[in-house]
Formats: C-alpha cells, sequence, structure tokens
C-alpha cells in the first residue's frame, strides 16, 4: 500500500519515484511539504545560496502558421493582413539591443510558415552566425523542424543536420504542452505529436545541441496525463546522458494562457481549463522531485508574475527564467507580461536579492559568466549601446508573410 508520507521520504534520498508512486505522491501527497522537499533537493543538487539568470531575447520571426493550436493566440494564417515574416534589419537592431545589456543568447520561433524553404533558415543562421558570432542562437521548436522536413520532404534529421552545420546551437523545447497524444490530438490536432516531439529532441542532444523540457498544465489533461509527459521526458534524459552526456539543460513549466485571443479562452468548457498558482507551485515542486535526472528547474515570471516566481524559489526552482526583453506569445494571451513585457537586469536582480539570493548570470548550458556578490546599481546594470554592424545590409529578396 503507497504512502505519500514514505514516497516523500524516498525522493527525498535521492531514490526515483516509479509512475505509481509519483500519481500517488502527486496526488495524495501534501502540497506545502512537497514544496519544501524540492527545496531541499534543490540545494542539494545547485549552489545553494544563488539564483541564476539568462540575459536574452525571445524573438519571434514570423508569425504565420497554418497548425490552428486552440490555446494559441499569437498565429495569424497566411495571407492575414498582420501576417510578418522578419528582416535582416529588425532582426539585427533586437539583437544590438540585447548586446548592449549584456545578453548572451537569442531563442527564436515562429509558426508553421508554408511559404519558408529550408534555405531560407539556412542563410539567415549563417548571416547571424557571421554578424554576431557572441550571440548564441537557440532557434525553432521540435514541431517547427517537423514542419519544415514535411515542407522538404526531409527527415528530421537531415533537417537539423543541416541547420546545425549553418550554426543553429539550440533547440527550445517549446511546444511540448503534455507530451500525451490524446491531448494533443484534442487541443493541437495538426501539431507534432509525442513520439516526434521526442525524437527531434533526441537527435539535437545526439548532435551536442542544448536542449530544455518544457510542460504546460491547465488543457484539461489528468493527473496521469501530466505524470505521463514527465516520464518520457525523464526516459529521453536517462537514455541521451547515458548515450552522449548531453541531456536537457532544464525543466520549464507554465500554465495554459487561456483569453478571448484563443479558441480555448472562448470555449463554452473553459471553466475545465486553466490552472491556478498553488497549482503551478505544487507541480513545478512535485516535477523536481519525479525528474531526478535533472538539474535545473525555472522559475516562470513571464505566466505566474514575479511573486509567485520568487515563492517557486522555495519550491524546487533554481532559475529565473531569463530577462526577456521582448515575449509575443503568451503575452497575447493575458499573462503577465502584458503588464510587464519587459525585464531589466537591474529589476531581475532586485527580484532575486528580495526572495534572499545572490543573482548570477549564466549561459544557456547553465554555466555562470558572471557573479555579484554586492548589491548593483541601476547605472551599473544599464545597458551600454554598441556600434551598429548593420551599416551595408543587404535584405534577400522579401518572402510574402
Ligand atoms: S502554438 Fe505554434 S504551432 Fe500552434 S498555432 Fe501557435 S504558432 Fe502555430
Amino acid at each position: 500500500m503507497l504512502n505519500a508520507n514514505d514516497l516523500l521520504k524516498k525522493a527525498l534520498n535521492g531514490e526515483r519515484l516509479t509512475p505509481e508512486e509519483g500519481l500517488h505522491l502527486y496526488t495524495q501527497g501534501d502540497p506545502e511539504a512537497i514544496m519544501e522537499a524540492a527545496h531541499q533537493v534543490r540545494l542539494q543538487k545547485t549552489e545553494p545560496g544563488v539564483v541564476t539568470y539568462l540575459v536574452d531575447r525571445n524573438i519571434n520571426y514570423t508569425n504565420v502558421c497554418t497548425t490552428d493550436c486552440q490555446f494559441c493566440s499569437f498565429y495569424r494564417i497566411p495571407g492575414h493582413p498582420e501576417a510578418y515574416v522578419i528582416t535582416r534589419r529588425e532582426l539585427g537592431e533586437k539583437i544590438e539591443e540585447l548586446l548592449a545589456w549584456g545578453g548572451t543568447r537569442i531563442l527564436m520561433q515562429g509558426g508553421h510558415n508554408p511559404d519558408l524553404p529550408i534555405e531560407w533558415y539556412e542563410d539567415l543562421l549563417r548571416w547571424l552566425k557571421a554578424t554576431y558570432p557572441e550571440i548564441e542562437l537557440d532557434c525553432f521548436s521540435p514541431s517547427e523542424i517537423e514542419n519544415i522536413a514535411k515542407l522538404e520532404g526531409m527527415t528530421m534529421e537531415e533537417v537539423l543536420e543541416r541547420l546545425h552545420a549553418a550554426g543553429l546551437d539550440g533547440l527550445p523545447g517549446g511546444g511540448a504542452e503534455i507530451l500525451d497524444d490524446d491531448v494533443r490530438k484534442r487541443i493541437s490536432p495538426k501539431k507534432t505529436k509525442t513520439a516526434e516531439w521526442l525524437h527531434a529532441m533526441r537527435i539535437a542532444q545526439r548532435l551536442g545541441m542544448v536542449t530544455s523540457a518544457t510542460m504546460v498544465i491547465g488543457f484539461g489533461e489528468t493527473m496521469q496525463q501530466r505524470i505521463n509527459s514527465l516520464t518520457r521526458l525523464r526516459e529521453l534524459q536517462d537514455e541521451s546522458l547515458a548515450a552522449h552526456g548531453n541531456g536537457f539543460t532544464a525543466f520549464i513549466m507554465w500554465t495554459a494562457q487561456l483569453s478571448e485571443t484563443n479558441s480555448m479562452g472562448r470555449s463554452r468548457h473553459r471553466h475545465k481549463y486553466g490552472a491556478d498558482y498553488d497549482e503551478y507551485l505544487h507541480t513545478n515542486a512535485f516535477a523536481r522531485l519525479y525528474l531526478d535526472n535533472f538539474t535545473n528547474f525555472q522559475a516562470s515570471w513571464p505566466t505566474q508574475g514575479l511573486e509567485v516566481a520568487r515563492r517557486a524559489l522555495y519550491a524546487g526552482a533554481n532559475d529565473f527564467g531569463s530577462t526577456m526583453l521582448e515575449e509575443n506569445v503568451v503575452s497575447q494571451a493575458a499573462a503577465y507580461t502584458q503588464r510587464e513585457p519587459r525585464m531589466s537586469v537591474y529589476r531581475l536582480h532586485e527580484q532575486i536579492r528580495l526572495a534572499g539570493f545572490e543573482p548570477a548570470q549564466r549561459d544557456s548550458r547553465y554555466r555562470i559568466i558572471r557573479r555579484f556578490d554586492r548589491v548593483m546599481s541601476k547605472e551599473e546594470l544599464a545597458p551600454r549601446p554598441i556600434p551598429t554592424r548593420l551599416a551595408g545590409l543587404r535584405e534577400p529578396i522579401p518572402i510574402a508573410g
């Protein structure tokens, strides 16, 4: 007979929970005790007094998409008056602003645009690497890779190998939502299924790329389906770490963002969807115990707000995510970032110190690149503009939005 307190002790001892045990602890355990245990595990696995963060920028290169996910407020169908494909000048200006802030990475994702051939992605990556060699390029989620593969009649492996050769450093974990096909068929029937999402990540990890694992709760999924999703991430992590030592760098979780701007938010079943702050903290903490082969867990301030993100630092999270000088996807569905769309480095430090930790800037592999053993002033953390590298830029022939 399973007992939640025994299972908590088991997790605290570093022993792995089976899926059945995990489900029991998650549904029957005391959430406060789970959060406290998750914090203890975080203190054992990562530097105790430090909370890390990344200076980066989310860039959405196109909002054109044909996949119609029910929870998405961001996409526009081909030919829509608001459809766009980013120009190099726009992209370069965003990166130069990021460099001024001391940024080290862009996370670039977009819709499933049917008009962009693989050469468009390759040319863009080569140009980015040549122009901004110090910026790490974590771009395109598994579903975008699958979209390119389908359009080109290629395998995902071929696509990833070509994009990696052109300069792609990492594959963000977006689009995982819940890795259970019963959920996926209901909320995003045209999108990448579980096996393909995992396969893209498996290839990226084999190629030595940076990858992250994500989960979004609040789609009306069952607790068992959440456990299924976490179990699949844990299994791939085992497999990749054993095969070549390169697995997911972190686990990042947030809640579905519902609003009148997406069909799930307008649904007459809306009351069945969404998840509150307590459920977010409880689930993130449980994941810290269940995903025993992951080191880093992020607190998601863009969707949960600053107060909940600070609480998450005492419930398993060791990282405050990133400055996010720009975010367009969850922001379009009433997330916290509608109120505070940008997070300066100073404000991020302020939040980490308010929670009782020392901030440290990291890169996307979670290696610390700058420590701050004293409180820095606004001026010290202010951006320092750099000379533009866009003089003489010639745009390639534009592709219709
Ligand atoms: S979530 Fe991504 S794939 Fe789905 S509709 Fe939005 S842009 Fe398209």
